[in-house]
């Protein structure tokens, strides 16, 4: 058995209803991790995911680099969206139960790293359950402790671009790399995953329905796609 929990990033945007309808379909409930600004630009979609099943997550207002922000700009990106979210789920008529965080592009704030980590505990963020990963670097690298979420697998498909040299080969590369620098290998059974794809719109006119193919790709080899739970704050 090979168990993985989907986090999505960068929603709201054109697709997202679509990527929410095929996880319904499969019984997949995703952590989608919200921009700020892409909420604001596809509001309806952002509700639509919350009304259908997905937990949304902070992904920052603006989506910067957090190593090249003050303390303070970074406290203001993250609390600028969590009240945001807050109207979010208000107008979607649905509790908001779980605050999760991921920072932008794994960036977890250079400098302010341990004093982010306390601002996270201070203000009851949640932190993804991960007892379940068996990787040796998640420990070796303290991603046990810290409350944000990062991720075992990218599918880096975002990197499909025109002319980037990087196409959807790349990304089953990757799904069946048997030893993958990180030494966690997707479809090694016995693993426990936390899966990161993005709901991206440039990516899905390059790749029409790009998500459906890669999930259903993991589907048939056996992975299970869990509900995501969280440690209490
Ligand atoms: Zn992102």
């Amino acid at each position: 058995m090979i168990h993985a929990i989907l986090t999505i990033d960068d929603i709201a945007s054109r697709n997202t209803p679509a990527i929410v309808d095929y996880l319904n379909e499969k019984g997949i409930a995703a952590l989608m991790f919200a921009v700020g600004q892409n909420v604001e630009r596809y509001y309806d979609n952002a509700i639509y995911a919350i009304q259908h099943g997905m937990i949304v997550g902070n992904h920052s207002y603006s989506h910067p680099a957090f190593s090249k922000l003050t303390f303070e700009e970074a406290r203001a990106e993250i609390e600028k969206n969590e009240a945001l979210l807050d109207r979010l789920y208000k107008d979607a008529g649905e509790v908001r139960r779980f605050r999760p965080f991921r920072f932008p592009y794994g960036d977890k704030g250079g400098a302010n790293k341990e004093a982010l980590q306390a601002y996270f505990r201070e203000y009851g963020f949640h932190k993804l359950s991960d007892s379940q990963i068996p990787f040796g670097f998640w420990k070796a690298m303290g991603l046990d402790r810290d409350v944000d979420t990062l991720w075992t697998f990218d599918f880096a498909e975002y990197n499909i671009r025109p002319n980037s040299g990087f196409t959807v080969d790349d990304v089953w590369k990757r799904v069946f790399d048997r030893e993958p620098f990180s030494g966690g290998a997707l479809l090694q059974d016995g693993t426990s995953h936390i899966l990161l794809l993005h709901a991206h719109d440039e990516t899905e006119e390059l790749v029409p329905g790009y998500y459906r193919q890669f999930i259903d790709c993991l589907l048939e080899n056996g992975v299970t796609f869990d509900v995501p739970t969280f440690f209490e704050p």
